[in-house]
């Protein structure tokens, strides 16, 4: 590495990145620097983030909650405003390796990293998140769902800064979940990691459905056409067998080192069932 910047300015920082050669963007450097270690190869200019305040920063007006996008897992974690508007995004983040990854990692850098297997964006898909970027060329937000356009790859332009997410906050009596299975309980990457948004009416019927799975396919997938089916039903039991088998159907799993594709089609299912039956008991 021959340089090394850590502008204190927003504009400084977008000014770097709008040039010819722009330098590689470092927040915590959990993700960069095994990649770095795995090639060794190493940039010739680093652009850290850890000085900008405006990547900084939880906060919430009216029912948007926003999250600067160097906020850290661990303060996603223990911030009550992020407990109270998505839960399940706290729980994710207190999912991510463990408290030195939770430490050091951020929210930013989950999501620019682009790994299908990261935790943090299947509760920003069931709550319909918006990214904001911002560049020399201006600001403008993307939702979360249109965020990975393939394999690693995102809808942001090189020279385009993740500055903050907006979420939606969870609306009194809606549930939140999310759930995570890997080999073990800390360290572990996702077989298959998930999150959902459901609400009932005052009849006991869905009114409200979201579901999002990772390491599923190339990219973080948002199960639509299962969210439009279960909208209008009752949450019984065959409800909840079915869309299981819509939910496992869906998904386009592989086999890796880490799991096969069976496996992770099957457990999805079963997650979405659990899912269902509890929100039964909410119409209790
Ligand atoms: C031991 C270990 C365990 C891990 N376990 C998990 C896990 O369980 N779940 C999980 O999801 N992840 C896990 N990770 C991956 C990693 O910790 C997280 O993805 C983390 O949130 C990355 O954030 P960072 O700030 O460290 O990113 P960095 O490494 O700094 O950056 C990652 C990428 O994002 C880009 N970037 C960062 N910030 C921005 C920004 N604001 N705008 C534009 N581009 C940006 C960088 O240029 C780089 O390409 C693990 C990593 C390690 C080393």
């Amino acid at each position: 590495m021959k340089t090394f910047t850590a502008p204190e300015r927003l504009d400084e920082a977008l000014t770097l990145l709008g040039e010819a050669s722009p330098p590689t963007v470092l927040a915590g450097g959990t993700d960069l620097w095994p990649q770095w270690t795995a090639t060794k190869t190493k940039p010739t200019h680093v652009l850290s983030l850890h000085r900008l305040e405006e990547l900084r920063g939880i906060t919430r007006a009216g029912d948007i909650l926003r999250l600067g996008a160097c906020v850290t897992h661990s303060e996603l974690t223990r911030s009550p405003l992020v407990q109270a508007a998505c839960p399940a995004l706290a729980a994710a983040a207190a999912t991510v390796g463990a408290t030195q990854i939770q430490n050091r990692g951020t929210l930013g850098g989950n999501l620019a990293n682009g790994s299908p297997a990261a935790d943090l964006p299947p509760p920003l898909f069931t709550a319909n998140a918006e990214v904001e970027l911002h560049s020399r060329r201006g600001a403008r937000r993307v939702p979360i769902t249109r965020l990975y356009r393939g394999y690693r790859d995102l809808e942001r332009e090189r020279d385009e800064l993740l500055v903050a997410v907006h979420i939606p906050a969870l609306p009194s009596g809606a549930l939140e979940r999310f759930w995570k299975v890997g080999t073990r309980r800390a360290q572990a990457i996702s077989k298959v990691v998930g999150a959902c948004r459901l609400a009932l009416d005052e009849k006991g019927t869905i009114s409200h459905a979201a579901l999002a799975f990772g390491s599923v396919g190339p990219v973080t997938m948002a199960l639509d056409e299962l969210a439009s089916w279960l909208v209008g039903k009752e949450p019984t039991p065959e409800v909840g067998e079915k869309a299981a088998q819509l939910a496992s159907d869906a998904v386009q799993p592989m086999d890796d080192i880490r799991s096969t594709a069976d496996y992770r089609r099957h457990v999805v299912g079963r997650i979405v069932k659990a899912w269902i039956v509890e929100l039964a008991t909410l119409n209790r």
